[in-house]
């Protein structure tokens, strides 16, 4: 059986809104035999400097800084219920992706339930405004900018959200290769700060997740693991699960009792 996927996009999220579309999704999850989805659509409250978003999402970006609209909620509501009704063997979730959390707790907590809720750090400050990890590279060195980050988790654990998404997401842009050993310290105290607290990890497989980094989130005190592919168009969705189930088995990872449900040490 393949891990549920716990992290997917569709139309309402605002940088998949011409590509995403959830009932294909949920269509294309039942024909890979995936037990379930979780619709975690963005909501980006932190205005950023969008870079190269500029060409793709020019509308919502004023003087160079994006500011990403939130889901449309009715819509989005009236979509799952479709999707549920349609999909009767598929445990679709609802859900939502909260970049940088930490500084909007009041207006997250004002935003209606849902049943995952996925915490991302999708940019930092660079002294005048937010900015892409990537776009700070261009002005730092890469792993500068990733030590940054690892330590901007920490603080992020104040704030309220069940899963800590792609802890490599810096390395999706990297030069050369990554090697998770020259940043062992931090990444082990990123990951111990949100062991104590509860969270679990998240395996996106956008960027396979690095063994090791896996290994060390067992031995900081990890008891849970989510998988993601982070698909943004339905031709993503349940990307590289499979490897990553057997990856997760392979550190003692398994099914919780209901197949929607992160995976718990044996
Ligand atoms: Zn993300
Ligand atoms: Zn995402």
């Amino acid at each position: 059986m393949l891990p549920p996927d716990g992290h997917v996009h569709s139309q309402f999220s605002w940088d998949a809104r011409n590509v995403g579309a959830m009932r294909e999704t949920c269509a294309r999850a039942v024909a890979l035999g995936l037990p379930s989805v979780a619709f975690t659509e963005h909501v980006d409250l932190t205005p950023f400097r969008a870079g190269f978003l500029v060409d793709e999402h020019g509308e919502f970006v004023v003087d160079g800084i994006l500011r990403a609209p939130l889901p449309d909620a009715d819509a989005y509501r009236e979509s799952l219920d479709r999707c549920r009704a349609e999909f009767a063997d598929l445990v679709v979730l609802s859900g939502r992706e909260v970049g940088q959390p930490h500084p909007h707790a009041a207006e997250l907590a004002a935003l209606e339930p849902v049943d995952r809720v996925v915490g991302s750090l999708h940019c930092l400050w660079d002294g005048e405004a937010y900015a892409e990890p990537w776009l700070l590279t261009e002005s730092r060195p890469a792993p500068d900018v990733f030590r940054d980050y690892l330590a901007e988790v920490c603080r992020m654990t104040t704030a309220d959200f069940d899963t800590f998404a792609h802890i490599d997401y810096p390395v999706r842009s990297w030069p050369g290769e990554f090697d998770p050993a020259d940043f062992e310290e931090e990444l082990r105290t990123a990951l111990r700060a949100l062991a104590s607290t509860q969270r679990c990890l998240e395996y996106n497989t956008r960027l396979p997740l690095h063994p090791t980094v896996l290994r060390w989130w067992v031995q900081e005190g990890g008891e849970r693991l989510t998988f993601g592919s982070d698909a943004h168009h339905p031709g993503a969705v349940g990307h590289g699960l499979a490897e990553a189930g057997a990856l997760a088995r392979s550190v003692g990872f398994v099914p919780d009792r209901r197949q929607q449900d992160p995976w718990v040490r044996a």
